[in-house]
């Protein structure tokens, strides 16, 4: 292959001349030093190359390679653990090597080729494997174990396998194909920008718990799903994704950190290996990859990280796990694409970002879902995608926002006045939606209770009343309104406070089972119901509001999971309350 020469030099864009052998998207090597980029325009024999690596010294006349290849990841047991750079290096290694800042041009290879694992394998010879298969299984840590699948395109019966202490690069098994006997090692590669091929994808049904009441009951997201939480700063974003992380129910969590603030990265590289997995009690790290953009890092890596992520993902899915992937927040990814779109002087669409933003997006999210992945029995895998949305000024109407509400199903609104007045999680329950709800519920109502879905009904019809009421109280005065709909007002103010209120710092608040979620709720529609009931017999509301059992609901929500009886005793007493005062009454 011929090489390439440096004809310009604008950022982290170089325009090289004498390319006509290689291909759209293909990594090139930069200069002596051998920067590494990608080929993101070819036009003739000049190739646009966004570099991932600082290029100031570059200069007109350096070489340029092309590799042949598409931007890949490496995919084996190593992953787990890692924190990489948008194209996959090793950022504490890297860091050890160079000290302190990441070293131009320095070559590490993303996972420990070096480092041996126990590989236990599943198949025997003579078995016949297709792609997808389980070979064999490498404990990774306590918490995972990497299944070691057969790589794209192999199908046959196998020659040998071998159990034993193995590295990524070792032999593990020999496959007799049609097109003859190939030789199996742990590492897989693949390119970032393409899907992982599956058998099926299926329509979500199933939720992802989160622990979180306003998400699990009001707004719940599948398995499989896609959701995005737009707020402008300070609403909440990062601290709900974290929540996510450490308490949802997936098997292993992708966090791609696009750092807000010039020095948050590094707050989630200090703070997330900190982290505790709460179901375990080990390290939340034990079934995480992390992906950090920190600032200092040239924009073009960061427009890869969310590929490179997302194709982490799809390998986990493809063992039969279920993966969470959250993105922090992609308008820091849409912001590299947008300044490299203008450095390729594209036509430049609203507010500048590319025309292409919106396929970009949906390329990303189009790749979460829960599939029937490869091999010969029908295993499930899913992935299930949240992003982050940082609007400037908090305003929806922004491009990044607009795309990403056309795509995604799941929509937690942030609300400035909500976080303002420190009613976290911000979720504004009058404008947040999730298109799952209906095929959820049925899956609540299975699996928790009967009544899920005509409580979570409830809930939303009174914190829709008191939105209406709301107005006249603003246009009339609180005095206007009848008992019955003051005692809604109440009732709404109770699911705000005491039951959508959730502290993500409080050690038992900051998850709550759905068992737990439906007591509570059950709580205080229930008060509201036997309420109803005593302003019929003619009860003073009152007398009722200063019952002292309202305030036991109120605090419920820091009942412990193991004490769920408390529940029943606070329902009796609920119980008995309101039928004490409706009996004073008639005497
Ligand atoms: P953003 O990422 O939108 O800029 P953060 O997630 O950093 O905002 O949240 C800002 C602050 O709001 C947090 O530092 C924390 O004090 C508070 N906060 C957000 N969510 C919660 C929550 N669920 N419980 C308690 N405090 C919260
Ligand atoms: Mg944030």
């Amino acid at each position: 292959m011929t090489n390439g020469r440096i004809v310009k030099v604008a950022g982290p864009l170089i325009v090289a001349e004498n390319m006509a052998d290689s291909k759209m998207y293909d990594v090139v090597k930069v200069s002596r030093e051998g920067l590494i980029g990608e080929i993101i325009e070819l036009r003739g024999d000049k190739a646009s190359i966004q570099v991932y690596e600082e290029t100031s010294g570059l200069g007109v006349g350096e070489e340029v390679v092309s590799t042949g290849e598409p931007l890949s990841v490496e995919l084996a047991p190593g992953l787990i653990e890692s924190i990489f750079d948008g194209i996959q290096r090793p950022l504490v290694k890297m860091r050890d090597l160079s000290g302190g800042r990441i070293g131009r041009g320095l070559r590490v290879d993303a996972l420990d080729h070096d480092r041996k694992w126990d590989f236990v394998p599943t198949v025997k010879v003579g078995d016949t494997v297709t792609a997808g298969d389980v070979l064999g299984i490498v404990k990774e840590n306590t918490l995972i174990e990497h299944k070691i699948l057969v790589p794209n395109g192999i199908k046959g019966k196998v020659l040998s396998v071998e159990s034993g202490k193995k590295t990524i690069v070792d032999e593990i098994a020999l496959i007799e194909t049609d097109a003859g006997k190939r030789s199996v090692q742990m590492l897989q590669k693949w390119p970032v920008r393409r899907p992982r091929p599956i058998k099926e994808k299926m329509s979500p049904y199933m939720p992802m718990v989160t622990g979180q009441r306003v998400i699990d009951t009001l707004f719940p997201v599948a398995k499989g799903g896609v959701a995005a939480v737009p707020g402008p700063f300070g609403s909440g974003k990062t601290v709900v994704q974290h929540q996510l992380a450490k308490w949802a129910d997936a098997d292993i969590i992708v966090y791609i950190g696009c750092g807000e603030r010039g020095n948050e990265m590094t707050d989630v590289l200090n703070e997330f290996p900190s982290l505790v997995d709460p179901k375990s009690g080990e390290p939340l790290m034990k079934r995480t990859v992390l992906i950090a953009n920190t600032s200092d890092m040239p924009v073009a890596a960061r427009e890869a990280s969310i590929y490179t992520g997302i194709t982490i993902a799809e390998y986990f899915r493809d063992m039969g796990y279920n993966v969470a992937i959250m993105a922090d927040s992609t308008s820091r990814w849409a912001e590299a694409l947008r300044e490299m779109s203008g450095r390729l002087e594209e036509m430049p669409g609203e507010e500048g970002y590319p025309a292409y933003l919106s396929s970009r997006l949906a390329e990303f999210y189009e790749r979460a879902g829960m599939v029937k992945v490869l091999g010969t029995e029908d295993t499930i895998g899913s992935i299930t995608a949240i992003g982050a949305v940082s609007p400037p000024g908090g305003d929806l109407s922004e491009p990044v926002s607009q795309a990403t509400l056309r795509i995604v199903k799941v929509f937690w609104g942030l609300s400035a006045q909500l976080a303002y007045k420190r009613h976290f999680p911000a979720v504004d329950w009058l404008t947040s939606y999730s298109l799952y709800s209906d095929r959820l519920n049925e899956w609540f109502d299975e699996n928790v209770d009967a009544d899920w879905e005509k409580q979570r009904t409830a809930a939303m019809r009174i914190l829709q009343e008191e939105a209406s009421l709301d107005e006249i109280v603003r246009l009339v005065g609180m005095d206007a309104l009848s008992q019955e709909d003051r005692l809604t007002m109440e009732t709404a103010k109770a699911i705000r406070e005491d039951y959508l209120h959730q502290n993500a710092f409080h050690e038992v608040d900051t998850y709550a089972s759905l068992q737990k979620q439906f007591k509570m709720l059950r709580l205080i529609l229930l008060s509201d119901e036997l309420a109803r009931d005593a302003l019929q017999q003619r009860v003073d509301i009152e007398d009722i509001l200063a019952l002292p059992v309202r305030e036991e609901i109120g605090r419920s929500k820091y009942i412990p999971e193991s004490e769920m009886e408390k529940f029943d005793v606070i329902e009796r007493n609920l119980k008995d309350s309101m039928a004490a005062l409706i009996s004073e009454g008639e005497i």
